[in-house]
C-alpha cells in the first residue's frame, strides 16, 4: 500500500508518501518521489503512530451508568465512595470481562497502549494482566498498595507485579507513606504517579516532593503551579471530558505555553468511553469554548508522541523505515494534518496497513 498525503509524528506534520510492505514501513519520502511509479495501490491520507491513552481506570468499566449527583471526591473516594463500593461488589470475573471489553474497544479504535491506574492491590494488577492478555493493547499497570501505614511487604508485592505505582492523591496520603512508596519505585526503576489538584487546588510542594514521574489532572492548578511543574519536568496526564463532567477543566493553553509535557487520558471507564479520539476533539473544542485555545499540534502530541517518550520508547512515535511504531493510516484530507487528526478522526477512517488485517476495523 502506498499512502500519499501527510505524516504527523514526533517530528511534526509534513507532506509525504509512505509505502508499506506487509504492514511495515518500507519507504518514506517527498510526494512524487516514490520508487513504485504507479505500480502500487495508492490512497490519500495521513500516517500517524498509534495513540496511547495516557490515563484510565479500566476496572471501573464494571459499571457504566450515569454518575449520581455528588461531588467527584465522594464518588471516587476510597474505600467507601460509589466507585469503590461498585468495585468491591463486583466479582473478579465481572471486572475482568468489563476491562476486556474496554480494551477491545480501544484496540478497534487504534490505541496501542493505555496507562492504567489499577486499584485493589496486587490482585487488582493481576486481574488487569489477565484481561489484557491477547487483547492487542498494552496495559501499563500502575498498581496501588492497600495497607496504611504502608506495609513494605505488600508494597514490594504490588511493585513486583505492576509497572509502577499510581496513588489517589497527595492529600489522601501521609507524607511518610508517599516518601516510602516513591523511594520503593525509585529503587525498582518503576514510575511513581499520583492525582493532583483535581477538585481543589493543592500547593505544588504537596505533590512535587517527593518528585513523581506522572501527575494526573491539575484541573485546579494556577499558572504559577504549572510553572513549578514545568520546571520540575514532571509529565502531566489530563482528562478534559472527565473533568468537564464535574464542572472543571485543565488549563491546556497555559500548559502549552509553559512547556508542560502532557498526555491525554479518558479517566474512569464508568463515566467515559475510553475513546482517545473523542477526548482529543473535546479537548480541542473545549479550550476554544473557554477562549483559552490550545493548538491542535499540542493536543495531537499528547496522544501520539509524549506517551511514547514517557514509556521510554520514543522511537515508537516516529514514522520511518525500521521504526518500532505501529502506524495507522487515516482516510482524511492531508491538509493541516494535526487539525484533521484532532477534530475528524473516528475509528471508521482508520486503515491498518498490517498483513492479514481487514481494512475496516
Ligand atoms: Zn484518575
Amino acid at each position: 500500500m502506498l499512502v500519499e498525503g501527510a505524516i504527523l509524528d514526533v517530528d511534526g506534520a509534513r507532506p509525504a508518501y509512505v509505502r508499506f510492505d506487509r504492514g511495515r514501513i518500507a519507504e518514506v519520502g517527498k510526494l512524487g518521489t516514490d520508487s513504485r511509479r504507479g505500480r502500487d495501490r495508492r490512497r490519500r491520507g495521513i500516517v500517524i503512530p498509534s495513540p496511547v491513552n495516557g490515563h484510565t481506570h479500566l476496572g471501573d468499566a464494571v459499571s457504566v451508568r450515569e454518575p449520581p449527583a455528588a461531588p467527584v471526591a465522594r464518588l471516587v473516594a476510597a474505600p467507601d465512595g460509589y466507585k469503590f463500593r461498585l468495585l468491591a461488589g463486583a466479582t473478579p470475573a465481572a471486572k475482568r470481562s468489563a476491562i476486556r471489553r474496554a480494551l477491545d474497544r480501544m484496540r478497534r479504535s487504534g490505541v496501542a497502549a493505555t496507562i492504567d491506574f489499577r486499584e485493589e492491590g496486587a490482585a487488582g494488577v493481576e486481574l488487569l494482566r489477565a484481561a489484557a492478555r491477547g487483547s492487542g493493547v498494552r496495559a501499563v499497570a500502575l498498581g496501588r498498595p492497600l495497607v496504611r501505614p504502608v506495609d513494605p511487604r505488600e508494597l514490594a508485592e504490588v511493585l513486583r507485579v505492576a509497572d509502577g505505582i499510581g496513588l489517589s492523591s497527595a492529600r489522601d496520603e501521609r507524607g511518610v507513606d508517599r516518601r516510602t512508596i516513591a523511594a520503593a519505585c525509585r529503587s525498582a526503576g518503576k514510575p511513581f504517579a499520583l492525582h493532583a489538584s483535581e477538585a481543589v487546588r493543592e500547593p505544588p510542594d504537596a505533590y512535587l516532593e517527593p518528585r513523581p514521574d506522572l501527575l494526573v489532572h491539575l484541573a485546579k492548578a494556577t499558572p504559577d503551579d504549572l510553572r513549578a511543574v514545568a520546571e520540575a519536568r514532571v509529565t502531566v496526564a489530563v482528562c478534559p471530558r472527565s473533568n468537564a463532567l464535574f464542572g472543571r477543566q485543565p488549563d491546556l493553553a497555559a500548559m502549552e505555553r509553559l512547556g508542560v509535557r502532557v498526555l491525554l487520558g479518558t479517566d474512569n471507564a464508568m463515566f467515559q468511553a475510553p475513546s482517545i479520539w473523542r477526548e482529543l476533539e473535546f479537548a480541542y473544542v473545549g479550550t476554544r469554548l473557554r477562549r483559552r485555545p490550545a493548538s491542535a499540534a499540542f493536543l495531537a502530541r499528547a496522544a501520539l508522541v509524549e506517551p511514547w517518550r514517557w514509556l521510554r520508547t520514543p522511537a515508537a512515535a516516529r514514522i520511518a523505515p525500521g521504526s518500532p511504531a505501529v502506524p495507522l493510516v487515516l482516510r482524511l484530507p492531508p491538509d493541516d494534518p494535526a487539525y484533521q487528526v484532532v477534530t475528524r478522526t473516528t475509528e471508521h477512517v482508520i486503515v491498518r496497513p498490517g498483513p492479514g488485517r481487514s481494512e475496516a476495523p
